[in-house]
């Protein structure tokens, strides 16, 4: 029974639910598009997508006839059998990447545990076992995920960690190859890091990663769960970045030829049904064999049948081209605003729907210097109070991760009430 109360829904909260999370004194009944109404009827604008989850924005109603014509048929079998959902979306994936093989789970973190497992059975035989990821990365939030991720905040009160996870400087070369020890297996890297505050890795940095783990026989594994499925205007940012800032600059041989050996997905891939992937290289697809790695709930029918229509409407829509062409535009208002506005505003950072403004710290905004909140949070609410959901990383970043279907109308609407907002601190 429902009765959107918010105090009752907080006092729920309060008395039954692990407060493991910081929230918002917002609840949320229903959406539409971009569109998402709280209990008291306000609506928001969604620039946030569920934290790059609602690919198609909010009861978008493919993903709804969707739902219900899978679950008339089949729901769940488990993976003792055959389904064709499941072979159809592998098909599907590995065809937007290169020649490889998708193993099915349920969320990014878990994505990710199969990638730590593929590595470690990868260098098994030669005692190699180690993965260096990077400093600010975020992969999740298992034991192993929390080693493997590079922000100390994770990892408080939890040890002793999960062994063989160390961290490197992002974007420097140098350091990576200098990190390699004789137990060093895999580097794995986001193609742009999310919660670390949007930061793309450079058309260097991921070329000069892969020719150090072909030289020293390692694996190049990379986090897409945030920056993937389109987000970055290609089906996977390392894509994007590559082919050079406005897509103009010549392709070298080595970035045509640029592939890592894992990639893991979760987030966008099921438009807000829980579903997380990863691929491996085709030469690799054989290293977890059959009693290796399993999931119950992986690669369902139902979850399978939601990321095919996800992948249908995206393609059908060119949701790509619309990621690139709104983001661009999107993004380069913002770069006017941090222009127009510097005591308030640092600078505008990522690719397509995956954007980072950075505030100043905010004892240099004289409204936010009171408070003993990080500036990206008293910004956050801020937008809140004026109808726009965005999300906070770490203390100076709010990011943009909106629906990859989201209008130039909705993307103008929203910065108005950015640069309202904005106006109002400077
Ligand atoms: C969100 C995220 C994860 C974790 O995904 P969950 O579904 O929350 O387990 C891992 N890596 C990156 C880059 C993420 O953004």
């Amino acid at each position: 029974m429902v009765h959107n109360q918010f105090n009752e829904v907080r006092e729920l909260f309060a008395r039954y639910v692990v407060p493991s999370y910081g929230r918002f004194d917002i609840a949320f009944s229903h959406g539409a598009g971009n569109h998402v109404w709280d209990v008291t009827g306000k609506r928001y604008l969604d620039l946030g997508g569920g934290i790059a989850v609602c690919s198609l924005g909010h009861s978008n109603p493919e993903i709804t006839e969707a739902l219900i014509e899978q679950s008339r048929r089949l729901v769940h079998v488990s993976n003792l059998y055959y389904n064709e959902p499941q072979g159809r979306l592998a098909q599907r994936l590995a065809a937007k990447i290169a020649p490889g093989k998708l193993f099915f789970c349920n969320s990014g973190a878990e994505a990710n545990e199969g990638l730590y497992k593929l590595a470690r059975r990868f260098g098994h035989e030669q005692g190699r076992f180690e993965i260096l990821t990077a400093i600010n990365s975020f992969h999740g939030r298992t034991l192993a995920g929390i080693a493997a991720t590079g922000q100390e905040k994770v990892k408080k009160g939890f040890g002793p960690a999960v062994p063989g996870f160390r961290h490197i400087p992002f974007n420097d070369i140098e350091a990576a190859r200098n990190a390699i020890s004789p137990s060093t297996i895999a580097i794995l890297i986001e193609g742009i890091q999310g919660e670390g505050g949007i930061t793309p890795a450079t058309r260097e940095y991921l070329l000069g990663l892969r020719a150090l783990c072909d030289e020293k026989q390692m694996l190049l594994l990379m986090d897409a769960v945030q920056c993937g499925h389109f987000r970055s205007g290609r089906f996977q940012s390392f894509q994007r970045i590559l082919e050079g800032p406005h897509g103009g600059s010549p392709a070298t041989p080595e970035a045509v030829a640029f592939l890592p050996d894992g990639i893991s997905m979760a987030k966008s891939l099921g438009g807000g049904f829980p579903i997380g992937a990863f691929w491996v290289r085709d030469c690799h697809a054989g290293l977890l064999g059959p009693g290796t790695h399993a999931t119950t709930y992986g690669g369902t029918p139902l979850g399978c049948a939601v990321a095919l229509k996800v992948l249908d409407v995206i393609e059908r829509d060119g949701l790509a081209e619309n990621t690139r062409t709104v983001g661009e535009f999107f993004r380069h208002e913002l770069q006017r605003l941090v222009e127009t506005y510097p005591s308030v505003l640092q600078s505008v950072r990522g690719l397509g729907f995956i954007i980072g403004l950075e505030l100043q710290d905010k004892n240099r905004i004289p409204t936010f210097a009171s408070s003993d909140k990080a500036s990206s949070l008293q910004f956050v609410n801020r937008l809140h109070e004026a109808g726009l959901l965005s999300i906070p990383s770490g203390t100076q970043v709010v990011r943009f991760l909106p629906a990859l279907n989201l209008p130039k109308v909705h993307a103008e609407e929203g910065l108005e009430i950015i640069e309202r907002s904005v106006r109002a601190l400077a």
